[in-house]
């Protein structure tokens, strides 16, 4: 691994990497910052996984967690009539990209010495974090809404994880947490920096897969914004290195059910609206009061990029393409790929698209059934 540290957003105080916490002592989000560039040579080539750019990655090599996951296909897909470069990460170990994360911040967790975490989560996070601690020999918390997929906490415990499940809304679920959170280290994919870490190699993998080339835009999920905030951090690493051009447009969905971020940038504010959430099918994007927002909000707003908003009658009509073409995604990556659709048909976009599907849809059977029938 390369010099990193860990910095304060809002006080800017500095840490050194290695010091077990998941948040400034002022209570800010903490950022992990990288000494020099990003170098291509560095590639560990022989490395088919997402370890093969470990010294870009904040975490020591002696304690890597790792089922080999990572450098999934990047596949033509016709949406709205245009092809689209889609990324598979619907077919990591768990089922869906939450485990670009869940293996540098696990296996960093082991790095610390930790034996004990504790996550909240819609389903898909904690099924990741479930695995990695039982691949890593670490006990495992994780709060759920009560009524998060039965597949998703039925998956949890096989992974041996206790499973705490919260009624009410995702926010009673995170405030649920906290207590814990203040004894046990705070494995949590929207506060902890190591997550990013993870999820950044997401361009790293697009800028190889497209021979060394940017798309003019990314596609992503906006919920908590793990994919689109690590995909924004791999870009810009790419960018100070000269290996791209600019950086690609970065374009964040969001359900119209629940759109806090869609309505900040409509109304010019560089905070996250506070918004009355609808139901959505996309039980996984549905997050009200983002912990990193304002970073969202700013990474869209410095590419040029935007949001949209999407319909459930959209999120079903693109659910029910995508799973004809023989791709069984879950209800929430329907929801992207219904953004996708939206940029197409309205030509929002020139030049290459990139976009992913984030979950397997063996992971929301019962909401399948539901909306098939
Ligand atoms: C986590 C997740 C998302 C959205 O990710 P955020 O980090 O909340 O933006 C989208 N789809 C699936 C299937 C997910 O598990
Ligand atoms: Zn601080």
């Amino acid at each position: 691994m390369g010099e990193a540290a860990l910095v304060c957003g809002v006080c800017q105080a500095v840490y050194a990497i290695d010091i077990p916490i998941w948040r400034c002592n002022c209570g800010g989000l903490l950022n992990i910052i990288h000494e020099g560039l990003f170098d291509p040579k560095e590639i560990v080539a022989s490395d088919v996984s997402l370890w093969r750019y470990r010294e870009r990655l904040a975490i020591p090599e002696t304690a890597i967690v790792t089922f080999g996951e990572g450098f999934t296909p990047l596949l033509p897909v016709s949406i709205g009539g245009r092809e689209v470069l889609v990324k598979q990460e619907h077919l990591f170990q768990t089922g869906s990209y939450k485990d670009r994360g869940a293996t540098t911040l696990i296996s960093q967790a082991k790095a610390l010495g930790v034996t004990r975490v504790v996550e909240d989560s819609s389903g898909n996070a904690g099924c990741a974090i479930a695995a990695y601690c039982a691949k890593a020999g670490i006990s495992s918390d994780i709060y759920v809404p009560a009524d998060t997929s039965p597949a998703k906490i039925t998956q949890i415990i096989r992974y041996g994880a206790k499973i705490h499940a919260i009624p009410g809304s995702r926010e009673d679920t995170a405030a649920a947490v906290m207590a814990a959170a203040q004894v046990d280290y705070y494995a949590s994919h929207s506060w902890n920096p190591f997550f990013f870490e993870g999820t950044k190699t997401f361009s790293y993998e697009v800028w190889e897969q497209m021979n060394g080339h940017e798309p003019a835009a990314v596609v992503l999920p906006a919920g908590n914004g793990t994919i689109l905030l690590g995909a924004y951090l791999g870009f810009q690493d790419l960018l100070a290195s000269g290996l791209i051009r600019q950086m690609p447009r970065m374009i964040g969905v969001q359900a119209s059910a629940c759109n806090p971020l869609a309505q900040a940038l409509n109304l010019n504010s560089d905070e996250p609206v506070a918004i009355a959430k609808q139901d959505t099918i996309a039980e996984g994007i549905a997050i009200a009061a983002p912990i990193r927002g304002k970073q969202i909000i700013e990474a869209v707003r410095k590419t040029g990029g935007f949001f949209i908003s999407v319909s459930e009658q959209e999120i079903v009509e693109s659910l029910d393409e995508m799973c004809r073409a023989g791709y069984y995604i879950e209800p929430t990556s329907a929801a992207t790929i219904a953004g996708v659709k939206r940029i197409v048909q309205s030509n929002l976009v020139q030049g290459t698209i990139v976009s992913l599907f984030t979950g397997h849809g063996l992971k929301a059977n019962d909401k399948m059934m539901k909306i098939h029938s």
